[in-house]
């Protein structure tokens, strides 16, 4: 594995770092007091060249790595993680159908929403309120009716969704099949997709997240991506590569937590000197560091693996709870670094904190991911030869 980045990339990482000291940090405080999506920032990521970077050349995007969209999402994570997962919401909501969808549904349903002067949005709908980590118990149905669909159903904690013109939607079409029986569509905005209670949520304020009610929908049968019942395998080839994004995301909220802290303990003077002097504080900061770099590296082998198309769903959720805990504890350590002026608003800790806790949640808890990552190890260490055996009831048993 060679983490090099390319040229390229690196100019890429460059520019989403200098965007977001023009145009996240300062005004990610300030914004947040708004509670709203962060419209104007989100459309010059936009004009900068920040979005939309997987979709292919022949449906009119970049066709970049999945590497370079988590240098983006690293460097606005930096800025702050409610702006950066606005940034990002069209990675997760155009992946099924980059994964599953022809060319041909590509050029006409999301080419128009990635070529115009103005950024337009998608929104991943998989969850619902009786199903969130139980993808396969999406109640949300769509039926044939002659050459259309009829999709009918809510979904919740919809990112971005009341600015969406498209909604990609996880519905089942046969459900006596479980989750054999998920189908996924590509639903434009119109008058019966309809935007419900906005979620109110403690972090992460740079983001908005709706119920979305599909109330009779009706979308031609071109709109089922892939066929109908592969909605779970197109779902989770998603999230496979998605999770890097997130992780990204957390590496840089780790990142920040770490700066702003050792920033802290070098000019915070207690007992006549730097706090950072105390041995207390610098391992502190040693472990900051160190988690912070562990999760860059893990989520740069998720996505190194899922451009080359190699299995990464072990990986990708390791990076993705490695990732999101360090986010967590880094910022949980620098309101601890920072006392008092920690748990304040004008100062930048406590927003890091209340961020990273999503970066647990949304896109598969950090349980699930465990367990995800658990199952893979199993898988592949059942038959695994490491030349140390016993006989042990006439079976293969390891030592303990
Ligand atoms: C701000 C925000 C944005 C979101 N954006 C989107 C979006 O754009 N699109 C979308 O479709 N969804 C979105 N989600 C939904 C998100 O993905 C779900 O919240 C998440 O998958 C967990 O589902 P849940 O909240 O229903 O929790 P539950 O599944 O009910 O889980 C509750 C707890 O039980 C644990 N648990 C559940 N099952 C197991 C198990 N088998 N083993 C061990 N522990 C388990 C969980 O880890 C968790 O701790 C978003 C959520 C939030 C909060």
């Amino acid at each position: 594995m060679d983490f090099a980045l390319s040229e390229q990339e690196k100019e890429l990482f460059k520019r989403a770092k200098e965007f977001t000291r023009e145009h996240i940090t300062p005004k990610a405080h300030e914004l947040e007091k708004r509670n709203e999506f962060p419209k104007e920032v989100v459309q010059k990521a936009y004009e900068a060249g920040l979005m939309n970077l997987h979709i292919p050349k022949e449906a009119g995007g970049p066709g970049l790595s999945l590497l370079a969209e988590t240098l983006v999402s690293e460097a606005t994570g930096y800025g702050c993680a409610g702006m950066a997962t606005s940034i990002m919401c069209n990675n997760l909501a155009f992946a099924p159908l980059v994964i599953g969808a022809t060319i041909e549904q590509l050029k006409e349903y999301v080419e128009p929403l990635i070529t115009g002067k103005d950024a337009k949005f998608g929104a991943f709908c998989l969850t619902e309120r009786k199903a969130g980590s139980d993808a396969a118990a999406v109640a949300t149905r769509a039926e044939r009716d002659g050459d259309e669909y009829v999709i009918n159903g809510v979904k919740c904690w919809i990112t971005s969704a009341p600015v969406a013109s498209l909604f990609t939607v996880f519905a089942s079409t046969q459900p006596e099949l479980k989750h054999k029986g998920l189908s996924v569509f590509m639903v434009p905005k119109s008058k019966a997709v309809k935007i419900g209670v906005i979620e109110n949520k403690v972090g992460q304020l740079n983001s908005i997240q709706s119920e979305v009610i599909f109330d009779d929908v009706r979308v031609p049968k071109e709109c089922l991506v892939g066929k109908e019942g592969e909605g779970f395998k197109i779902a989770m080839k998603t999230l496979d590569k998605t999770r890097a994004g997130i992780a990204a995301i957390a590496t840089g909220v780790a990142q920040r937590a770490l700066d702003e802290a050792g920033k802290f303990a070098n000019v915070r003077h207690q007992f006549g000197q730097p706090i950072g002097r105390f041995q207390g504080i610098g391992f502190k900061l040693a472990d900051m560091g160190a988690r912070t770099e562990a999760a860059r590296l893990l989520t740069r082998q998720a996505a190194w693996l899922a451009d080359r198309d190699l299995p990464n769903s072990k990986v990708s959720s390791f990076a993705k709870f490695f990732a999101s805990d360090a986010a967590m504890q880094n910022a949980i350590e620098a309101v601890q670094i920072m006392g008092g002026y920690g748990y304040i608003k004008e100062y930048p800790a406590e927003k890091l904190m209340r961020d990273a806790k999503l970066l647990q949640i949304y896109e598969g808890t950090n349980e699930v991911q465990r367990l995800v990552a658990g199952n893979a190890i199993l898988k592949e260490s059942v038959n695994l030869d490491t030349g140390y055996h016993v006989k042990y009831d006439g079976r293969d048993a390891p030592i303990i």
